[in-house]
């Protein structure tokens, strides 16, 4: 079985946990070492199983806590090297590894395939968690999905997958017209129709659950996203996450 749970997604700070009986990793540490842990503690999750922390890319949401949970865990953070160079000194932890684009590495009982994507990062990357035969995705920040992120959502079980905003209100919203265009561009993020529409048109009879992830403040609701994802809710369960806490632990036996 392999346990997951969004403990923060959102612009504001990112970390997905996914684990089993024996061990755990984190993808991404975009909040605080202590959020981190008070967030798994209300769930019931345990720091003394995790293994290690990947890195999507340094954008401040997605690594800032990643110096401090390092040290305070004793466990290692994974980058990728143009990742690690883009990251301030003094964020970076001691106890760094690397990996390239698409490498697996083994970490405890999991294997965690890097694939790159579009973002207008230094060397961006997703993640797939394979466990046992079954694959949990975390596709999260991409401007445009492509042929790697594709393939890799027809393996997956389920899969934290960005809905960030809503076109209409991106558009019609109150962001410098510059900073509309870099969302909506190829190496900015997923709306929630281009979402839908990957998942249609890629996603496999076994994907059984999708998180819909790093939702926009500005330019999205929950219920807009939940809402374009209306004609896949007789496929598979639709479960939102929250930037405010963390969400449910999903069960994937
Ligand atoms: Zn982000
Ligand atoms: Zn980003």
């Amino acid at each position: 079985m392999i346990e997951i749970c969004a403990l923060a997604s959102g612009s504001n700070g990112n970390c997905y946990y996914i684990g089993n009986q024996h061990d755990a990793i984190l993808i991404d540490a975009g909040i605080s070492a202590r959020l981190t842990l008070t967030r798994m503690a209300s769930r019931g999750l345990a720091p003394e199983k995790l293994k290690a922390i990947f890195i999507t890319h340094e954008h401040f949401d997605h690594a800032r806590g990643a110096r401090v949970l390092s040290k305070k865990l004793g466990i290692a953070v994974y980058y990728t090297r143009p990742t690690w160079n883009a990251i301030p000194s003094s964020d970076r932890p001691l106890l760094s590894q690397f990996f390239e684009p698409g490498d697996a590495i083994s970490s405890g009982s999991f294997t965690v395939h890097a694939i790159l994507k579009n973002h207008d990062a230094a060397q961006p990357c997703s993640f797939r968690v394979e466990h046992n035969g079954r694959q949990v995705g975390v596709f999260t920040d991409i401007g445009e999905p492509c042929d790697k992120i594709k393939t890799s959502l027809q393996q997956c079980h389920a899969v934290f997958l960005e809905t960030n905003y809503d076109e209409k209100m991106l558009w019609e919203g109150s962001y410098p017209f510059p900073l509309k265009k870099r969302v909506a561009s190829e190496v900015g993020h997923l709306s929630n129709v281009q979402a839908l529409e990957l998942v249609q048109q890629h996603a496999a009879p076994h994907l059984e659950c999708i998180f819909l992830s790093h939702l926009s403040k500005e330019n999205n609701t929950p219920e807009k996203a939940l809402e374009t994802f209306t004609p896949l809710q007789q496929r598979c369960r639709i479960k939102l996450t929250s930037r405010s806490e963390a969400g449910e632990v999903y069960l994937l036996k």
